[in-house]
């Protein structure tokens, strides 16, 4: 055989996806290797006893220099474990868990883990105390549980499928879950959560869209953070998740040092239009024990909203939201736009502060 037919042999056996996730950074000695002199070995021990650190090599290229916006999402940083403000589970996920691994928390939707990988674990995860460390990874008999508890309540029409990451499972134990779920009468949507269009994007292969479109309707919800996480890999997967008939949403935290800055958020929610993905959601950061460092003020979150409502299209804006603590839900704020109410009168202003009248009806 030649070079080249050998070589594409292999890769029939073992898609790229998981050759990448195989050379996975996950210990102090890989990563003091691979950044010289840039990181304390110590403090990475440390964090990382608490909690894994897991980078593949595609994520890991995208830093550009030490510190920059993606570097803080994937490198730990000693301040998870000096700082112990916060919860293990801030949004009372496992109390709202009628069976493992499904939240039913909104009348008429459910969050179902179905995976507690990731291919990249993000240090600022709300998820942190499941992801990687994970008291018990979700089994196949979890993920049955949680399905027939859905067939038995008729009250739920839409799905979410998250975890760690869905499109971390192979295409068959995925298509198992969405098939199951697909003969549920009652179930009008299927969502999945997954970050890997941003984190891992060679994961979008045509032979797993060809799997999701049998499943519509289907929604996709990812999670870029910054501008520079959108490469042309993102854009391949983003396209052939779109070309097969998949909307795509984004979903975002809001990060100090990161995004909190106008100016950045609006390229980032331009530059997802422009690969075909519609900003659905920034969140407030939670609080999660660990990603105290990464926490906002609320106003910086309204100040965002703010310059991107008016200034650019409204496409682009997304709902801003806090995830209330103790599971209350999520929690839209919003610049205020109404200046006062007198009888029918409304008095509103613009996003250049301009004051106008409406008259409702009497
Ligand atoms: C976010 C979330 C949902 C979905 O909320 P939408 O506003 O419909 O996107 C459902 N269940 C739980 C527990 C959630 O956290
Ligand atoms: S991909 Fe999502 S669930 Fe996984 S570590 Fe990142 S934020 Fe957490």
């Amino acid at each position: 055989m030649r070079k080249q037919e050998i070589k594409q042999q292999i890769e029939i056996i073992v898609p790229l996806w998981e050759e990448i996730l195989k050379k996975s950074i996950v210990n102090d000695e890989q990563l003091c290797k691979i950044l010289k002199g840039k990181v304390n070995a110590q403090d990475i021990k440390k964090v990382i006893e608490k909690y894994p650190m897991n980078i593949n090599p595609y994520y890991l290229s995208l830093i550009k220099k030490q510190d920059d916006a993606i570097w803080k999402q994937c490198i730990p940083d000693i301040r998870e474990v000096e700082d112990d403000f916060g919860f293990d589970d801030p949004l009372h996920e496992e109390e709202d868990s009628p069976v493992y691994g499904l939240t039913h928390r909104y009348p008429d939707r459910v969050l179902l883990l179905v995976s507690n990988k990731c291919a990249m674990y993000c240090r600022f995860c709300t998820r942190k105390r499941k992801v990687g460390v994970c008291y018990k990874s979700m089994s196949k008999e979890d993920i049955q549980k949680g399905i027939e508890y859905i067939k038995q309540h008729k009250e739920v029409r839409d799905v979410i499928l998250s975890g760690g990451d869905p499109l971390l499972l192979k295409d068959d134990e995925l298509e198992f879950i969405l098939k199951s779920i697909r003969e549920i009468k009652h179930i009008e949507i299927i969502r999945i959560g997954t970050r890997v269009p941003c984190t891992l994007p060679q994961r979008i292969t045509p032979e797993l869209c060809a799997m999701l479109k049998k499943y519509h309707p289907l929604y996709i919800n990812t999670h870029f953070n910054h501008p520079d996480e959108i490469r042309a890999e993102s854009k391949r997967a983003c396209t052939l998740l779109a070309d097969a008939g998949i909307p795509l949403g984004n979903q975002s935290v809001l990060l100090r040092g990161i995004n909190d800055n106008p100016a950045v958020m609006k390229k980032l929610m331009q530059k997802l239009l422009t690969i075909r993905v519609k900003p659905y959601y920034v969140y407030q950061a939670d609080l999660t024990k660990g990603t105290n460092h990464f926490r906002t003020k609320v106003s910086e979150g309204i100040d965002i909203i703010r310059s991107l409502r008016g200034y650019t299209s409204g496409m682009c804006v997304p709902h801003f939201v806090i995830d209330a603590p103790g599971g209350g839900g999520k929690i839209p704020i919003t610049p205020n736009y109404v200046v006062n109410k007198e009888g029918n009168s409304i008095k509103l202003k613009n996003y250049e502060d301009k004051e106008f009248e409406y008259i409702e009806p009497g």
